[in-house]
């Protein structure tokens, strides 16, 4: 599976970086290229040519930072592809995209523009805890703990599987889930504040490093490669440091514009 990071931030900002200026981005991850999970960055990371590739974006919750850029996704799209893309998401999520987003007032309704025959989206109601096949690849949902309805996923390509925590506070469901994958090739995991905020974590529904540790404890594979992300640009040193110090063995901070073979 191969998992191309478009952003991997909690907030859009340019930060200073040990090679220079960092552009963080909020998330977005495309996977095998015509997969994207949350639409936080999309267009403005890649060609069009790329973005016409993508099929089906999944989205983990309704917050702006995970959506803002579906909108720029739509308008690049039009006339441009011959099937609608499947925006795939828990029915909170594509209500609200209706309603609040996609309503004629903020932005167009592109899941009826240009044409209601053939619009530029489609949605799909995907159902918590149960796994669909979507662009080949086995995709389940799991209900986490953040301040909004929100899924973490599981993504199988045949036995391997990587999960996306998705904003959560402390959770135990997906953690059971991914505990009975056999062959976890990853885990990537929401870490937003440092510890010293973790007050501000809690009331936000977000994980600082030392609950980090704690979830990740829960899932009894210390042999799988973590990838922290989702960290608040304004905290990243200070949240990078302290990810450093959990002692977890194969645990990275992601990196924009990384791609990973899992
Ligand atoms: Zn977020
Ligand atoms: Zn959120």
């Amino acid at each position: 599976m191969n998992v191309r990071v478009l952003g991997c931030h909690g907030s859009g900002q340019l930060v200073p970086g040990e090679n220079g200026p960092v552009q963080c981005g909020t998330c977005g991850f495309l996977i095998n290229e015509e997969l994207l999970v949350d639409a936080g960055t999309v267009g403005s990371r890649l060609y069009l040519e790329e973005q016409r590739r993508i099929r089906l974006v999944l989205l983990t919750h309704l917050h702006f930072d995970h959506i803002r850029e579906l909108p720029t996704l739509a308008d690049n799209l039009v006339g441009e592809i011959e099937e609608p893309v499947v925006i795939a998401a828990i029915p909170e999520v594509l209500d609200g995209l209706r309603r609040h987003i996609f309503n004629g007032t903020v932005y167009p309704d592109f899941f009826r523009l240009p044409d209601p025959v053939k619009p530029v989206f489609v949605s799909r109601e995907l159902l918590p805890g149960q796994e669909t096949l979507l662009c080949g690849l086995g995709v389940t949902p799991i209900p986490v703990n953040h301040v909004v309805p929100t899924v973490g996923f599981l993504i199988r390509e045949q036995r391997r599987t990587v999960l996306f925590s998705g904003d959560t506070y402390q959770t135990d469901a997906l953690w059971q889930a991914a505990g009975d994958v056999d062959a976890l090739q990853a885990a990537f995991i929401e870490c937003s504040f440092s510890d010293e905020m973790a007050e501000l974590a809690r009331v936000a529904k977000h994980l600082t490093p030392a609950l980090l540790a704690e979830e990740f404890a829960k899932l009894a594979k210390p042999e799988v490669p973590v990838y922290a992300y989702h960290l608040k640009p304004r905290f990243r040193a200070q949240i990078r440091q302290e990810l450093g110090g959990l002692g977890i063995r194969h645990l990275t901070a992601l990196e924009e514009g990384q791609t990973l073979v899992l």
